[in-house]
């Protein structure tokens, strides 16, 4: 299975990074290597001094998919949920100068956190979710999934043009402002409404 990300995907998160607006949805993707392991800690690699938590809402594929019309995308997927996008942004940053492709800052080992899921059937609209996270219990990121630039359906359409979605596929779906830096013994609390999604200690 594969983790398909997507950048650039909330205004507010642009303008933050002083990014250009992009013209069609940024993609990324993941390796699964890049799971963290259920209950285990985010470790802090050795190549970064700069690791950001982006905080995202997840689509998990359900139906193997290519050319998908965005009218049918709410027929590949069934359940919702709650992830960070761990970033080494000082690599990132690095990369994005030269050009470079981002995986080394994005990709790693333990890169991916995939929290709890909950059944899209829970939600009146896919959206109009609220989630946010909380950093040590403040909060640091708050948003509504109806802030994307291009929403989950409009995204699996996107994406099936250029790869096949397969039953497992998670789509992270971009964060909203108010990145910032993870430190040793933060905790990572995550909420979709008032469910808790994940809570992961930064080691
Ligand atoms: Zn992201």
């Amino acid at each position: 299975m594969k983790l398909i990300c997507v950048g650039r995907n909330y205004t507010e998160h642009i303008n933050e990074l002083k990014n250009e607006k992009p013209e069609n949805p940024i993609l990324f993707l993941k390796p699964d290597s890049a799971i963290i392991p259920k209950k285990q800690p985010f470790f802090i690699p050795d190549f970064s001094n700069d690791i950001h938590h982006e905080v995202e809402i997840l689509v998990k594929i359900t139906k193997v998919g290519k050319y998908i019309d965005q009218k049918f995308a709410h027929k590949y997927y069934n359940d919702i949920g709650l992830g960070i996008d761990f970033t080494a942004r000082d690599l990132q940053s690095k990369l994005k100068a030269k050009g470079h492709p981002w995986e080394k800052a994005k990709a790693f080992d333990g890169s991916a956190l995939i929290g709890k899921w909950l059944p899209k059937s829970d939600f009146n609209d896919v959206n109009n979710i609220n989630f946010s996270l909380l950093k040590n219990d403040t909060e640091v990121q708050n948003s509504n999934s109806k802030l994307m630039l291009w929403k989950i359906d409009e995204l699996i359409a996107y994406i099936s043009q250029y790869f096949t979605l397969k039953i497992g596929d998670i789509i992270f779906t971009g964060t909203p402002a108010g990145v910032g830096k993870v430190n040793a013994n933060d905790t990572l609390t995550g909420y979709i409404e008032k469910n808790e999604m994940f809570s992961i200690k930064i080691k």
